[in-house]
Parts: C-alpha cells; structure tokens; sequence
C-alpha cells in the first residue's frame, strides 16, 4: 500500500536542484512534496567518512567566482568555504621528468605551449557566437554538432602535448572522452563556464573553493527546513497528467498535484513511465542522453607532508593513474589527502585505462599509490587510508556529468527544459549557465520554480 498525498508541487530527486526548487515553492507559499529513490539526499553530492570527523567528497566538491546562484545559496543556508589549497609549486611530469611550476599552465615544450594558446583561443573565439539559451541557433551550429569534440582537437592540434593537456583538462571536468560530446556542447559548455581558464582554474575559477563540512551539506541542509515533505527510498516509477493535476506513483507514496518537477538528468528521467507519452523529442532526448563518468580516487596521510616540500599538491602528469592530482585536505590540514579523478575513458590523448585498473580494486590501489610515489616521493607509497568513490556503480544517477552526443543540441533543442504540459524539468543538464555544475543545478531549479509558479 502507498500512501496518499495532496500538494502543490511533486518534486522528484532529492539532489542540489530538487531540494531548492522545493525551498523556493515553499518561500513562494505552496505546498510541496519531494520523492527522492535513495536511502539519502544530495545525489551527486556525498562524503567519505575518512576518520575522526574528517570527510573527503566522493561527488561535485568545488565552487568558484561567477558561480553566483550556489554561492547566494550557501549564504543563506549559513554554510562557510574555504579555499582550496594551492600554496607552493606544482609539479608537471611526462616522459619520465618531473619540473615544479607556478601557476596554472604547466610548462609544455614552447611549441606544445604555442600550440594550447592557439587551441584555447580558437575555441574561446568559436564559443562566443554560441547564444546561451539557444545554442542551437548559431550560425555553424549544424555542422559544430555534426563532430565531436574529440575529432575537432584530432584536426587541430599540431603537437601530441598540447593535445593531451586539452584532452585531460577537459576529461576530468566533464568526466568523459571528448570523442563523446558534440563540439557545439562544449562551446556552449565554455562560453556557459566562464571561458577555460576559468574551468579549468584554482585560483579565481571554478575550483578556487569548498564547502566546509561537504557540498551534501547544502542539501542536508535545505532537506532538514523542508522536514517531513521529503520522502526517502521512494524511486518514482510513474507520472500521469490529466486536465485537473497529475499523478506521481512512487514506491512509498502515491502524490496528487498541480504540477510536478523532474530534477536529474534526463538520462535518469528515462526511467519515468509518462501517461500521456512524452512528446517524440523529450522521450528521444531522454533515451540519446550519455552522461559521462568517472572515480574519486583519495591517499589520506597523517598529514599533507607535500606542503612541507614547498610542494600544492598539484599535479599534472601522464602516469598510468594519477593524471591529475589536487590536494584535498581538510581546511585544518590536520590530515593530508591526495585526490585524483579516473574516467571511464582515459585521460591522455588516445590512452585508455586498462581493465585490471578500472576492473580490479587492488591494482587500481596499487597504481595509484605508485604513481604518487614517482610524483611526491617516498612518503607517498603508505597512506594511512586509500578512499574511492566509483560512480558507475550507482542505482539511481547513471553519470557525473550529462553530455549530449553529436546532431543532439540541434536535433532536440530545448527538449531538455521545456515544459510538458503539468511535468517541468529541473536539475544541473537543464543549465544554460555551469551545466553540469553544482551552480547550474541551483539556477536550473530557481528557473523551473518560477515557471511553475507563473503558470496558470
Ligand atoms: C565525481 C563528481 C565530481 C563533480 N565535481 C563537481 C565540482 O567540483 N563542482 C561542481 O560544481 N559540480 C561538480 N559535479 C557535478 C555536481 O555534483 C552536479 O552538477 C550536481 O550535484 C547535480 O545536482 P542535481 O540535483 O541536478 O542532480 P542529482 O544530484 O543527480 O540529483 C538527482 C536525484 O534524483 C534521484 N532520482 C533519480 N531517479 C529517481 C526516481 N526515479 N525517483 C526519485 N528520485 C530519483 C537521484 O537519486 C538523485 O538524488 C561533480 C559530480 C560528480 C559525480
């Protein structure tokens, strides 16, 4: 038996957008319930227990400058940040040599560095002509979306290291291969991010902070105002819409109300049964979606002895694991952690990781610490704990980061966010700005909020 529920507003998936599309209904004066299918709240946001209280962030960690909606949010949900460490030199190893650095451009051969400017400027040129709300519109739209990523770096790249910074800058950030996403995405995505040094940056970009305490925190904490109107452990299998309101069938409660806000990837709204069917475009979009997807893999330490060396943490490389590593201490550095990010892809230019890395625990334990070794030295190879977070093994989020394949932008345009009749579309991948961030879920929701509250 589920139990029957009256509201305004169903909201569905308790990750970052759902629970503040619910604070903001709830402030407008309606009535709200949020069915989420997990055990917990935050979706892609969660901690790692590391040890006596000290957590490490298995999904979305970091916030930086221009990232305007979660930082007002986390103000007024009285959550502090602090900046992510960078003090010190970074150090940048290929071919077996390692050199330190300042800054955020490792230093590459002067040819590889010529060639990353041209690369850079090209693409910052090419996105600013992508509109943000209609990319889709842009002059060489069509033929942008006709290629990948990828294939556009294949073409354009004139040396294998500038290939393979871009490639990994943009692999960790979107968390897959860019032989997977339509060129037009990630123009949209770059222009909508702030221009590349701005997402790929530390120091005044998109990862000059964190969240004290966890990025979960942000939804714990909107989910603990909210009370009783969220429910967990209640996957919704079902919407039907009539003239009167809609109905939202989940395992735990059955909700009858004026309108309902699907908050997560339209990869994961797939798994949604709509009574009337969706219209062809949304139910294509939905079934085309990719999302990319990758581990958090963390050495913890009795404490971040790199610091000591005069060393960030920092690390760009084309080791077998450890392809980039940040420090990822807590604010008291009273224990060091080392994180870095495997995709399911492969980071460098054409490499994939083998199976007994992605496959095999112990190996992929094995290759990083050694890896960490090479980079940071002796001290690296005995941490006092070895955490991963590996997002494919997730039920109800199919991906970190959602991507649209090539002819998709322009196939199914605004599918991703327009409306269908009473169900609206939230969650970060309905972004026009920082989709696919922890901002854009924010703005995402705050928009299908307004849109519910102005429609008659
Ligand atoms: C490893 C990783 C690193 C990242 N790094 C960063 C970063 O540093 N900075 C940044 O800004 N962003 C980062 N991100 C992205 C950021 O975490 C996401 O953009 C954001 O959390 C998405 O929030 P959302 O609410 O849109 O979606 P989600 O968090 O995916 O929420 C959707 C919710 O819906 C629930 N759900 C799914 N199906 C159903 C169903 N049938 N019924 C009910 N509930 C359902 C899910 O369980 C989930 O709780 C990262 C993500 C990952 C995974």
């Amino acid at each position: 038996m589920t139990e029957p529920r009256r509201t305004d507003v169903a909201i569905i998936g308790a990750g970052i957008s759902g629970l503040t599309a619910a604070r903001r209904l709830t402030q407008a004066g309606r009535s709200v319930v949020v069915l989420e299918a997990d055990d917990r709240v935050g979706g892609r946001t969660m901690n790692l227990d590391v040890a006596d209280g000290v957590i490490t962030e298995g999904g979305g960690q970091w916030v930086g400058p221009g990232q305007d909606r979660v930082l007002l949010l986390l103000d007024e949900l009285g959550l502090q940040t602090f900046t992510t460490y960078i003090a010190g030199k970074s150090i940048y190893h290929r071919r077996g040599r390692s050199k330190r650095y300042d800054g955020l451009i490792p230093p590459l051969n002067p040819l590889a560095l010529a060639d990353f400017a041209q690369l850079q400027l090209r693409l910052e040129r090419m996105a600013r002509t992508v509109p943000l709300d209609v990319p889709w519109t842009a002059r060489r739209a069509r033929s942008w979306d006709g290629v990948t990523f990828g294939h556009w770096l294949d073409a354009n790249a004139r040396t294998s290291e500038a290939k393979a910074m871009v490639t990994m800058g943009f692999t960790v950030t979107n968390a897959e291969d860019p032989h997977t996403t339509s060129l037009l995405v990630q123009l949209a995505r770059i222009r909508g991010g702030g221009g590349i040094d701005h997402m790929l940056n530390i120091t005044g970009g998109a990862q000059e902070s964190r969240v004290v305490g966890g990025t979960v925190r942000i939804a714990q904490r909107l989910a603990e105002d909210l009370g009783d109107a969220v429910v967990l452990d209640s996957p919704v299998r079902e919407i039907l819409q009539d003239a009167d309101g809609v109905s939202v069938r989940s395992a735990r409660v059955e909700v009858r109300a004026d309108r309902v806000i699907v908050a997560m990837s339209p990869a994961d709204a797939d798994r949604i049964h709509v009574t009337p069917s969706l219209p062809t475009r949304r139910a294509m979009l939905q079934r085309r979606w990719s999302s990319g997807t990758e581990s958090k893999l963390f050495a913890v330490y009795d404490r971040p002895f790199w610091r000591e060396q005069g060393l960030s943490g920092q690390a760009v490389s084309d080791l077998p694991v450890a392809q980039y590593v940040v420090d990822n201490s807590p604010p008291d550095g009273s224990v060091g952690i080392l994180l870095s990010f495997l995709g399911t892809a492969g980071s460098g230019s054409g490499q994939h990781w083998p199976d007994e890395i992605l496959d095999d625990p112990a190996a992929r334990r094995a290759g990083f610490l050694a890896d960490l070794t090479v980079l940071f030295g002796p001290q690296a190879a005995t941490p006092t704990a070895y955490l991963e977070k590996d997002w494919t093994q997730e039920r109800w989020i199919s991906g970190c980061v959602g991507s649209r394949a090539p002819g998709s932008l322009t196939q199914y345009t605004d599918a991703d966010r327009r409306p269908v009749g009473r169900i609206h579309w939230a969650g970060t991948e309905t972004a026009t700005t920082n989709q696919g961030y922890l901002d854009g879920a924010v703005s995402a929701a705050e928009r299908a909020a307004h849109e519910v509250s102005t429609t008659r």
